[in-house]
């Protein structure tokens, strides 16, 4: 789905993937769960680009539904890898960065005991590591914000010349607009308030989370 000129989400995939394509170059920003990459390629080539344009693929964070299909998607393009130093640890353990503990008996809680023992991520060793404040050649310069609390190293990333901010899980948008990161999926709650007042106050117009719809006219509808 088209978001700008050179922004598309892919359909059907979780966590969201959103693809940039810019200066001939397609960069992927979050990967989905084991075994998305051929729905990632099939809409790229859905782009008239192939494989081989894939020169970068950005991780917002460890989770399984973030980085699923990275070694397969980085073995099928050759793009280089991004993410924080801390989430960069976790994926080439081939773990999430903090303990998962979904509250009460909750259906996300059925579902992550069911498929804990055959969702894994196979262990990838991250090329580059992304500080705060680095910012990357996409979109007229992409700028990394470190984003913890859903995750220790969780990153955002933000295009001040077109104002989209990529969020990752750090908040979770609906139709109703951007909430903060799902409780009992957050490592630190109060990490996570300063992580989305942070952001709040970027001016973003377009908010891209890993769950949910794009959010346009996003002024306003920050939770904070
Ligand atoms: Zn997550």
């Amino acid at each position: 789905m088209k978001i700008t000129e050179n922004v598309f989400v892919v359909p059907n995939v979780v966590a969201n993937p959103y693809i940039i394509v810019d200066a001939d170059e397609v960069t992927v920003i979050d990967v989905g769960i084991p075994r998305s990459e051929k729905k990632i390629l099939d809409y790229i080539a859905g782009l008239g680009k192939s494989a081989r344009d894939v020169k970068h693929i950005i991780l917002t964070h460890s989770d399984l539904d973030h980085v699923g299909s990275l070694a397969a998607l980085q073995k099928a393009t050759g793009a280089r890898t991004y993410s924080s130093h801390i989430e960069a640890d976790a994926i080439a353990a081939g773990k999430p960065s903090r303990e998962i503990k979904p509250s009460g008996f909750s259906v996300r809680r059925i579902l992550f005991a069911l498929m804990g023992p055959f969702m894994k991520a196979t262990p990838f060793p991250v090329d580059e590591i992304l500080k705060d404040g680095a910012i990357l050649p996409m979109l007229g310069g992409l700028r990394v914000i470190e984003t913890p609390g859903h995750t220790p190293g969780h990153i955002s990333l933000f295009a001040p010349d077109v104002g989209i901010l990529f969020c990752g899980d750090s908040m979770v948008t609906d139709k109703n607009g951007i909430h903060g990161s799902r409780a009992g999926l957050t490592w630190n709650d109060a990490r996570a308030r300063e992580s989305e007042r942070k952001q709040a106050g970027l001016g973003a117009q377009i908010v891209c989370s890993g769950h949910g719809p794009v959010v346009k006219d996003a002024a306003g509808k920050f939770p904070v």
